[in-house]
């Protein structure tokens, strides 16, 4: 899709203007009942787009991505438009600079269209943590969109935005995308720079995005991966061709992993059916499907619920009520009081629960116990990874056990919540790079998503075997009701 737009720009078929103008309308027209927004730059995006506009009058050559209108998840700081992270801590806080991967689009001359919904600083996996307002699911506007990034799953699904930038921390990217029948990719860790993402679980943060194509998710990729100063974690190697990878995929020869233990009893079986069906068509193809085993992946979820309520116990420390938004220092006593009265106005249950399970882990006396056993398991799962990618070179898995469910359904039970999170954790631990791309409907009509994780830096195969996937089928091009 995007290619098609950038075609039409260039061939002068639409202004920027206009396309950005299209988008608004559908904005206007859809996100009163599917309120993915928390704030949209109607201004700023068109002012942006005529800039882009006159570049094309005068002929000067622009990128891909010049002008396709995308949403930001409200989690990623972006100069003089505030970010929010969907806390009321942060109600009013404008961020004096842009996040690396803004500043990345901004010289490709995007367009944002706003800034999107999320669970509080990303907490959760449904939007119904945001302090603001739960997103619906444009497929049944009585589900939940998937979370935490789900305003930008959202809006892409329903047309929103041409794409959405998410993070993923621990599935934020690939379980709404998997909700909302659109693409949604998590690079490697260190492959796109973490500067301006406002940190939850600093050693799984990565920036992402939803797309409505493969080949979109190259081209979004593309403008993304690189090493950054501001970000010590980035990786100094080089970049390849993504899009090279999406032009004319290949199967033949391909290895296919099948871990038994993401295939587990209790998990929808229509979901079952639509992800091994997808691994059978691919394996007809020519790709060569194997069994095996990843025996840690079984503790993912609860080392996961350690590793990320330290890092956020330790992340949330910064909102003091004194350096960044909310602040109650003109009603308080002493500093402690500052403290207390700003967090407790400010901070919602979610992010005060993981602030709590984490200050809890870190402690002395129970360090040992929580926080490092944690890591320990964390090692055996990096290492369960590294020797099945001896074997195959990706794996095949369902992105979520079920299909979106019903707003409220799970919101009163963080442990249902939590294990949401099953088939998702495993790779953020690890740092690995995952696709979700749809793979089927339930008999309900709701999206399912297939997940496919790639070894370190294996963004080239994921991109490849999606690509190829993608080509089989219609399942992208379906569009939900509301559309
Ligand atoms: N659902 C997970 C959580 O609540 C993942 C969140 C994320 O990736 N930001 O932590």
């Amino acid at each position: 899709m995007i290619k098609e737009l950038h075609n039409k720009l260039e061939t002068k078929q639409i202004s920027t203007v206009e396309l950005a103008r299209q988008y608004l309308a559908q904005i206007d027209k859809l996100d009163p009942r599917v309120r993915a927004y928390l704030k949209v730059t109607s201004d700023l995006a068109l002012k942006q787009a005529s800039m882009i506009d006159k570049k094309i009058a005068s002929g000067e050559e622009v990128s891909v991505l010049a002008g396709i209108p995308a949403a930001v998840k409200d989690i990623i700081a972006t100069a003089g438009v505030t970010t929010t992270a969907a806390s009321r801590i942060l109600e009013n806080y404008v961020p004096p600079f842009d996040a690396t991967v803004i500043k990345q689009l901004k010289a490709k001359d995007f367009v944002m269209l706003g800034k999107t919904n999320l669970d509080e600083f990303a907490h959760g996996a449904s939007t119904e943590n945001s302090s603001f307002w739960p997103t619906h699911n444009p497929w049944d506007l009585e589900r939940v969109p998937g979370g935490s990034s789900g305003g930008s799953a959202a809006a892409v699904s329903a047309g929103m935005a041409a794409y959405a930038l998410g993070t993923d921390t621990g599935g934020s990217i690939r379980q709404p995308a998997s909700f909302c029948g659109i693409v949604g990719f998590k690079p490697t860790y260190g492959r796109c720079s973490r500067y301006g993402l406002l940190a939850m679980t600093s050693s799984t943060d990565v920036p992402g995005f939803f797309t409505s194509s493969v080949e979109d998710a190259a081209i979004v990729l593309a403008a993304l991966a690189g090493v950054d100063p501001r970000d010590a974690t980035t990786l100094p190697v080089s970049v390849p061709d993504y899009l090279k990878a999406v032009r004319d995929p290949k199967i033949k020869g391909l290895r296919i992993g099948l871990p038994q233990e993401y295939f587990i009893p209790g998990m929808d079986r229509e979901v079952e059916q639509a992800v091994r069906k997808a691994i059978t068509d691919l394996e007809r193809q020519g790709a060569v499907v194997k069994e095996v085993s990843l025996p840690y992946s079984k503790y993912g979820v609860a080392v996961y619920y350690v590793v990320t309520p330290s890092e956020v116990s330790s992340n949330l420390g910064r909102y003091d009520g004194i350096r960044y938004g909310l602040s109650y220092h003109d009603q308080a006593d002493n500093l402690f009081d500052v403290y207390q009265k700003t967090r407790g106005a400010g901070f919602g249950p979610e992010a005060k629960r993981r602030i709590m399970i984490g200050t809890f882990a870190l402690s002395s006396g129970y360090y040992d116990a929580y926080y490092k056993k944690a890591q320990q398991v964390r090692s055996l799962i990096i290492r369960d990874f590294e020797h099945v990618f001896a074997e195959v070179d990706v794996l095949m898995v369902p992105t979520s056990p079920g299909a979106a469910f019903k707003i409220g359904e799970k919101a009163n039970d963080p442990l249902a919540m939590y294990l949401e999170d099953v088939f998702l954790v495993p790779a953020s631990l690890a740092g690995l790079p995952a696709i979700s791309i749809p793979c089927g409907f339930t008999s309900k009509k709701l999206p399912i998503g297939m997940q496919i994780i790639g070894p370190q830096l294996g963004e080239e195969k994921i991109l490849e075997a999606a690509a190829f996937y993608e080509g089989l089928t219609d399942w992208h091009k379906t569009k939900p009701p509301i559309s």
